[in-house]
């Protein structure tokens, strides 16, 4: 076991995990299939936690309250469908596509010290505001090709009301250029490997909170000010009006090429506000 000297410790807190999971699932972490399984694991958790909210929202007026549409319930036959195709995409090509990196890739190197948290923090920021200019330009110009739309994206507005599950139901094309921004951009960044695995951990749980449908005082949309975070109030609003608000996260683009537009907030959060201002 490698001995950790003060400095170092004192440098980065995030030391002693990079070391936990170093000595303990080397392995696993140079796997070329860890990215894989840790992005579907943390889909299907995420996606799983928004359902039992949903399930929740069904019975408990006081959850459903903090849906951006409480008098709309997720239906199960909806469900169902977009389970379809998230399955289909899974086994047909996600599984594929994992097996054939961990057949060419060779096993990842692996840091001896870990990022300290400053840089943690930055190489995270820096990651999403990178992939969230990279998915507006994508997304931009796949509404406004009508080709484009038709062949790549118009599956993912086959809901005008989304949902956790609604989050990955789209196209083969649209999957791959997300899950090849969210593998290239640590890297462009020059970030470390902790830092990778963590971007891709939270990439995955804010696009699912995108599509939750959810609007609760701890959602980073309602944390983070100037209405810079769009959050799912947003992203609801793209879904049912569709030449607005492209940008998956962020605020700043859609304001700069005006195509943002005015989002619904919850009950519960419209209430809390009026509160405030009283
Ligand atoms: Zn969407
Ligand atoms: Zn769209």
């Amino acid at each position: 076991k490698v001995a950790l000297d003060e400095e170092t410790w004192s440098n980065s807190p995030l030391q002693l995990l990079w070391d936990y999971l170093r000595h303990n699932h080397e392995e696993v972490l140079r796997s070329p299939l860890c990215p894989v399984v840790i992005s579907v694991t943390m889909y299907f958790i995420a996606c799983l936690f928004y359902t039992l909210l949903d399930g929740l929202s069904s019975v408990m007026p006081a959850v459903n309250r903090y849906r951006i549409h409480p008098e709309q319930p997720v239906k199960l036959k909806s469900v169902l469908k977009a389970l379809m195709l998230t399955f289909y995409n899974h086994v047909v090509f996600v599984f594929p596509a994992a097996v054939a990196q961990w057949y060419w890739r060779p096993p990842l190197p692996l840091e001896d010290t870990a990022p300290t948290v400053l840089e943690f923090a930055m190489d995270i920021l820096g990651c999403i505001v990178l992939f969230d200019f990279q998915y507006y330009l994508w997304h931009w110009v796949h509404h406004k090709s009508k080709w484009l739309y038709a062949n790549f994206h118009a599956i993912h507005h086959e809901y005008s009301q989304p949902f956790c599950w609604v989050t990955q139901y789209m196209s083969v094309w649209e999957l791959t250029s997300v899950g090849f921004w969210t593998t290239v951009d640590p890297v462009l960044l020059g970030c470390h490997s902790l830092t990778g695995f963590a971007f891709m951990i939270f990439n995955i749980w804010v696009s699912v909170d995108d599509h939750s449908g959810y609007d609760f005082p701890w959602s980073l949309h309602n944390l983070i000010p100037f209405n810079l975070w769009g959050g799912s109030p947003k992203h609801d609003t793209h879904h049912r009006s569709p030449n607005t608000n492209y940008e998956p996260y962020f605020s700043h683009w859609d304001w700069l090429c005006g195509t943002n537009s005015e989002y619904l907030a919850s009950p519960a959060m419209a209430e809390k506000r009026k509160g405030n201002k009283k």
